[in-house]
């Protein structure tokens, strides 16, 4: 499945307007994609599995910023935060602390998003809204160690879903709990930015709702084929 050129460059037009930033979701395509995409402009790639970005990271240009915007496992955050350019999926106290660890460990920083759950499913990980405001008590407070994690913003998706009505109910309920908390960390040094919303489906509603990084796979890449 070659790369659709065409879709990434109407894409980046769109995110111009907005200032928005395009991660383009590489998970279970081939090396050569990403470098065709590379080779058209595209810097930002992100990724679900942890071996895959690793396998990749090492094959591929030293330049490219990778997201990590699956589940994460603690046990796994130590063989990533060499190298990440942005954890999304950061959905738990424990996952932020041992993110912290290993950053403190190897001296480096890591970009966190926290996750937040605003769809309806139950599948989709992510804090709830009392969760999220034990936390930001605790960043304010300073009560937790997180002197080796920028926690930058937050992260979400939307029900899988054709309703647009519910799309937009769930964007705009993230969009307030972002401006709510960036609101609340102001002096806590955390710079709190960025609000990643938005895929193949839906990113032009979450744009009209705040976001300022979408993450676009198939329509960049193509349906993915999770048998091969
Ligand atoms: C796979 C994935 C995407 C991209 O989905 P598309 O529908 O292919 O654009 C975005 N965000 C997350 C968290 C994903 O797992």
């Amino acid at each position: 499945m070659a790369v659709n050129t065409a879709a990434y460059k109407n894409i980046m037009q769109e995110l111009a307007v907005k200032n928005a930033t395009l991660v383009a979701v590489s998970k279970t395509k081939p090396a050569e994609d990403i470098q065709a995409l590379y080779d058209a402009g595209q810097r930002d790639f992100g990724e679900n599995y942890v071996q895959e970005l690793v396998d990749k990271q090492a094959q591929l240009p030293k330049d490219i910023r990778w997201h990590f915007i699956g589940h994460l496992q603690s046990n796994k955050v130590k063989y990533i935060v060499p190298f990440v350019h942005l954890i999304h999926g950061v959905d738990s106290l424990k996952l932020l602390l041992e993110i912290n660890k290993q950053s403190t460990k190897i001296n480096r920083t890591t970009n966190c998003l926290l996750q937040v759950h605003i769809a309806q499913e139950e599948t989709k990980f992510g804090f709830d809204k009392n969760e999220l405001d034990a936390l930001t008590e605790q960043l304010v407070a300073k009560s937790i160690d997180t002197s080796h994690v920028h926690i930058q913003g937050l992260m979400g998706m939307a029900s899988f879903t054709e309703n647009r009505q519910q799309v937009t109910k769930e964007f705009s309920y993230l969009q307030s709990l972002f401006a709510d908390m960036a609101n609340k960390l102001q002096n806590t040094g955390h710079r709190f930015n960025t609000l990643s919303m938005g895929m193949s489906a839906d990113y032009a509603i979450a744009l009209e709702h705040g976001s300022n990084m979408v993450r676009v796979g198939s329509l960049l890449f193509g349906e993915r084929n999770y048998h091969k």
